[in-house]
C-alpha cells in the first residue's frame, strides 16, 4: 500500500517528467501487452468493502483493469498515465481519435479517457464512432474537457460519453468515477461472456438495443416537492415516469416488490431522514437491487459525500443548479445500460433453457441429465437411475409415420413427468430412450417408482388420433450404492433394461452383478 492520497502531487510531477524523458517520443507508440489477466473490480471490491480500494488493489497482486488514455498533448498523457499506474492500472496511450479507435479494437481497454480538443477527429466524433461499432460500444468513455461548460457536456453525452472530467483532473474524482464505471462494465462483461458461451452452443446473439425509453420507471428519493416536479417534467420528455418518495423505509418496500421494475434510483441530497451512503451500499448488497443504477443530485459542496457514494456503488451524479439537458442525457445513459444488461440476462436465461431442453418432449436433454447426475454423485448423494426404452418403437414409427411416432414420445414423456417425484429429473436420453435420476432414492423407492412409471405407460393406450395404440416400456434400474460413477451407473441401468427386453418387455429389471460387469 502506498497511501499517497491527500499529498500534493509534486512527486508525481517530477516523476512524470522523468518518465517523459525516459520514454521520449516512443511513448505514444508503446505496444500493448499481448495477454491479459483481468479480474473484475466489483468482484474484488465487493469482497473487501471495508478495507477500501487500496486493500483490494493489494489483493489483486498485479492483475489490473486497462485504461486507454487519449490526448494529443504528450505531457497530458504522461500525467494521467503516471497517476493511473500509481493505482495499478494498466495503461496505454493514443495521440489521436483514429489511433484511439484502432487501439480500442485491438487492446480491449476497460475504460477510455478521451480528450475533447484534438486536431483532426475531435473527441466527440471519436466517441460517436467508438459507440457505433459493436466491438467497442460497451467500453465506458470518459471525456476530458478543459472547459466546465454544460453545453459541451450535453454534446458529449449525446455522442454516447459515460462521464466527464474537467482539466486539471482531480485525483479523487478521477478514481471515484473510474471505479463506478468499471463496476458497471464488469457486470456487463459477465453477461456478455455468458451470452458468448451460449452463442458458441449455436444460439442467436442478442440484437442491438432499441433506443426507446418509453415506460422507463425512475424512483426519486427526495423531500423537495418542487425539485421533484422539475425532474418529473424533464424525464417525461423522454417518456419516463418518475415516482417520488420521501421515506427510506417505503423506498425499500417499493424496491423489493418484484412487480415494481424500476430502471433507476435518483437520490436528492440531503437525503430526507436517512443516510445516502447506507442507501448506496444496501442497494449493492441486496440481490434484487444489485444492478440497479443509483444517481445522486447534489450541491457542489457535497462533493466528499458524492465521492464516498461512488465508492459504495453510486453510478452517476448531477450537480445543482440542474441543467435539464444534462440530467436527461445522464439518465438516458443509465437506463440504456440497465436495459441492455436486462436484455443480456433474459437472452442468457432463454438460451440456457434451450440448451438444456429436448425440443420434441420439453424434457431435460441428455447433456443436462448427465451433468446433473455427476454433480449429485460428486456431492455424495444417494440416487437411483432408471433407463426407460419404448418397446417396439421402430415398427410403430414405420407403420404410423414419424408424426405419430413423435406424438407417442411426447405422450410417454408427459406420463413419465406426471408420475415421478417433484425432485426427480426426467430426460430424453436418446431416440426413444428416457433417463430418470432420483436423488435420495434407495432400493425400495427406486423399485416402486420404476413400477409406477411402467404401469402409467402400459396400462392405458396412447391416442394417436388415427388410432389408440397400446405402448409399453422396458425399464432397467441401478443404484449409486453400487457405484458412484455416472457412466457406470447409466451403463448398468442400460444393461438391466436390455435384460428386461429379452425377458419379454413391459417390465422392470434391477441391475444385477452380471449387468454391472457388462457396464
Ligand atoms: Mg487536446
Amino acid at each position: 500500500m502506498r497511501g499517497r492520497a491527500g499529498r500534493y502531487p509534486w512527486s508525481i510531477f517530477l516523476r512524470d517528467f522523468g518518465t517523459y524523458f525516459a520514454y521520449g517520443k516512443n511513448y505514444a507508440s508503446l505496444s500493448p501487452p499481448k495477454s491479459r489477466e483481468f479480474i473484475g473490480f466489483s468482484d474484488i471490491y465487493s469482497r473487501f468493502p471495508a478495507q477500501g480500494w487500496r486493500a483490494a488493489q493489494g489483493a489483486r497482486q498485479g492483475m489490473t483493469a486497462r485504461v486507454l488514455v487519449v490526448d494529443d498533448s504528450l505531457p497530458n498523457r504522461k500525467l494521467l498515465e503516471a497517476r493511473l499506474q500509481d493505482e495499478y492500472f494498466e495503461v496505454a496511450g493514443a495521440a489521436s481519435g483514429a489511433e484511439a479507435i484502432t487501439l480500442a479494437q485491438r487492446w480491449s481497454p476497460d475504460i477510455i479517457l478521451l480528450d475533447v480538443l484534438m486536431p483532426g477527429m475531435d473527441g466527440f466524433e471519436a466517441c460517436r464512432r467508438l459507440k457505433a461499432q459493436l466491438s467497442t460500444a460497451h467500453i465506458p468513455v470518459v471525456m476530458v474537457t478543459s472547459l466546465n461548460d454544460q453545453g459541451e457536456r450535453v454534446r458529449g453525452l449525446d455522442a454516447g460519453a459515460d462521464d466527464f472530467l474537467v482539466k486539471p483532473v482531480d485525483q479523487a474524482t478521477l478514481f471515484a468515477r473510474l471505479r463506478a464505471l468499471l463496476r458497471v462494465k464488469q457486470v456487463l462483461d459477465a453477461w456478455r461472456l455468458r451470452a458468448e458461451t451460449v452463442r458458441d452452443l449455436g444460439f442467436e446473439p442478442p440484437s442491438a438495443p432499441p433506443e426507446d425509453f418509453e415506460g422507463a420507471k425512475v424512483l426519486l428519493l427526495s423531500h423537495d416537492a418542487s425539485e421533484a416536479t422539475t425532474l418529473s417534467r424533464a424525464l417525461q420528455a423522454d417518456g419516463m415516469a418518475l415516482e417520488q418518495f420521501s421515506d427510506e423505509k417505503l423506498v425499500w418496500q417499493k424496491l423489493q416488490d418484484p412487480a415494481a421494475h424500476y430502471d433507476l434510483v435518483l437520490n436528492s441530497l440531503p437525503m430526507p431522514g436517512g443516510d445516502p451512503l447506507r442507501l448506496a451500499s444496501r442497494l449493492r448488497a441486496e440481490a434484487e437491487t444489485r444492478d440497479l443504477p443509483l444517481m445522486l443530485i447534489a450541491n457542489a459542496e457535497q462533493r466528499e459525500l458524492v465521492l464516498r457514494a461512488f465508492e459504495l456503488g453510486a453510478s452517476d451524479h448531477v450537480l445543482r443548479p440542474i441543467n435539464e439537458e444534462e440530467l436527461r442525457a445522464r439518465v438516458r445513459n443509465q437506463v440504456r445500460r440497465r436495459r441492455y444488461q436486462l436484455r443480456l440476462r433474459a437472452e442468457f436465461d432463454r438460451s440456457l433453457e434451450l440448451a438444456v431442453t429436448d425440443g420434441l418432449t420439453g424434457l431435460r436433454n441428455r447433456r443436462y441429465v448427465v451433468r446433473h447426475l455427476e454433480s449429485l454423485l460428486r456431492d455424495g448423494a444417494a440416487c437411483g437411475v432408471l433407463m426407460i426404452d419404448v418397446d417396439r418403437f421402430k415398427p410403430l414409427n414405420d407403420y404410423y409415420g414419424h408424426a405419430a411416432g413423435d406424438a407417442a414420445l411426447r405422450e410417454v414423456a408427459a406420463r413419465l413427468r406426471e408420475h415421478v417425484r417433484a425432485s426427480d429429473i426426467v430426460a430424453r436420453y436418446g431416440g426413444e430412450e428416457f433417463l430418470v435420476v432420483m436423488s435420495g432414492a434407495g432400493i425400495e423407492e427406486t423399485g416402486v417408482i420404476a413400477e409406477r412409471l411402467r404401469s402409467a405407460i402400459g396400462n392405458s393406450p396412447i391416442d394417436l388420433g388415427q388410432a389408440k395404440l397400446p405402448v409399453t416400456v422396458s425399464i432397467g434400474s441401478a443404484l449409486s450404492a453400487v457405484s458412484a460413477d455416472a457412466a457406470a451407473l447409466i451403463a448398468a441401468a442400460d444393461a438391466a433394461m436390455y435384460r428386461a427386453k429379452s425377458l419379454g418387455r413391459n417390465r422392470v429389471e434391477a441391475a444385477t452383478n452380471q449387468d454391472w460387469r457388462l457396464a
